[in-house]
């Protein structure tokens, strides 16, 4: 190991430093737990650190914490790494006994590139009976050459047959400011947009990736445009305009298909047809799960806005968050009152349920956005 300090995903963790230092001083005395739990609420950091952590324990360099320039270094942080695995819910309910196998299956080869592997578990609070038991024996004696890499929101909520068979790292909360502030170091982005990206995405890493994809603000923006042309719209152009935003939500797929299309062609030499099968399942899965979230991404840009015309309506203004939809904004406080808005607030959570239950997110779209004109129309 080189003393030098970390270069990689590790050195920029920097919200949560004690994480970091605990993190690099393991990594670099060769201390490493086989199965990490991090805890904290979302928007803490967890799925960044968990890719530093990757980064650092498959350094071609050794240099602890991650040399960042090295060809393991530089796949990790692309997420193309065939020793890196990523794992999260596929179904609505939690993850499918499926995965676990696969993951489980997966475990017992021998690594592709790297001396270990890596297996990272979101929302691990999702691991339910029948799931977790298949993963317990081998949580508890994983082969040495294997790393796991827990996600979860809060112990409480998780099976303690798992959490006892892993190293907790507890991560502290941010508040929304200093989440804006970690995105504006991220991306050099005015502090203004990042408390708009923040307040849209949920949490640091994905406000991050937010501000990079002009398809996902350009559908934040046809959201915004849907809802404040309501006053105006009537039955068909309601339908429209639900159809034209399913569009918007949809684009930023390209941009995974093509993607998934770049690793399958990387890993084809290294992997086998059943493995390959796996993986393209995987990425099927993978698309659903992305036409969801950024269903939700949109759901969330309309509580966003909603929020400020209520801040907005309680001589808040300078708590307004959509900066650039300002206009919008006071257009709709000066339609509608405070009661009207909180409607309006309910008719998007009970939207977010629905999609939760698998409705027709189209369908969805529609009766909310009908359900919003009825709600701000009454006075
Ligand atoms: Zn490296």
């Amino acid at each position: 190991m080189t003393a030098a300090s970390p270069q990689g995903l590790l050195a920029r963790l920097d919200t949560q430093p004690r994480v970091r230092s605990f993190l690099t001083s393991a990594v670099a005395s060769g201390r490493t737990s086989h199965a990490y739990l991090f805890v904290g609420a979302p928007g803490s950091g967890k799925l960044d650190a968990a890719w530093a952590l990757a980064q650092a324990l498959l350094c071609e360099r050794d240099q602890a914490g991650g040399c960042g320039a090295c060809d393991g270094c530089v796949r990790v942080a692309r997420h193309t790494h065939p020793d890196v695995h990523y794992f999260a819910p596929e179904s609505a309910t939690g993850y499918l006994i499926g995965q676990v196998r696969d993951m489980l299956e997966d475990v017992a080869l021998a690594p592709i590139r790297a001396r270990r592997k890596v297996y990272i578990v979101d929302r691990a609070e999702q691991l339910r009976a029948n799931t977790a038991n298949a993963l317990l024996k081998t949580l508890e004696e994983p082969p040495a050459n294997v790393t796991f890499i827990l996600l979860g929101t809060s112990t409480d909520v998780m099976l303690p047959t798992i959490v006892s068979r892993c190293q907790c790292v507890p991560f502290r909360m941010l508040s929304s400011r200093e989440s804006a502030e970690a995105v504006a170091r991220a991306t050099g982005v005015d502090l203004a947009r990042c408390r708009m990206a923040v307040s849209v995405a949920g949490s640091p890493s994905r406000a991050v990736e937010f501000l990079k994809s002009a398809e996902r603000q350009e559908a934040r923006r046809a959201m915004l445009r849907a809802v404040d042309a309501l006053a105006r719209a009537d039955e068909a152009d309601i339908l429209l305009g639900a159809r034209d935003l399913m569009g918007a939500i949809k684009a930023p797929l390209a941009d995974v298909k093509s993607t998934q299309q770049a690793v399958l062609e990387q890993n084809a030499d290294y992997l086998s047809r059943g493995a390959l099968k796996q993986l393209e399942d995987r990425n099927k899965r993978e698309l659903s799960a992305r036409e969801r979230s950024g269903i939700m991404e949109a759901l969330a840009s309309v509580r966003s806005l909603l929020r400020d015309v209520l801040m907005s309506l309680e001589d808040a203004s300078d708590a307004i968050v959509n900066e650039d939809a300002r206009d919008i904004v006071e257009r709709l406080a000066r339609a509608t009152s405070t009661p009207g808005v909180v409607a309006a607030l309910d008719a998007v959570e009970r939207t977010e349920r629905r999609i939760a239950r698998n409705v027709t997110p189209q369908l969805a779209i529609e009766v909310m956005l009908f359900d919003i004109r009825k709600a701000l129309a009454c006075l």
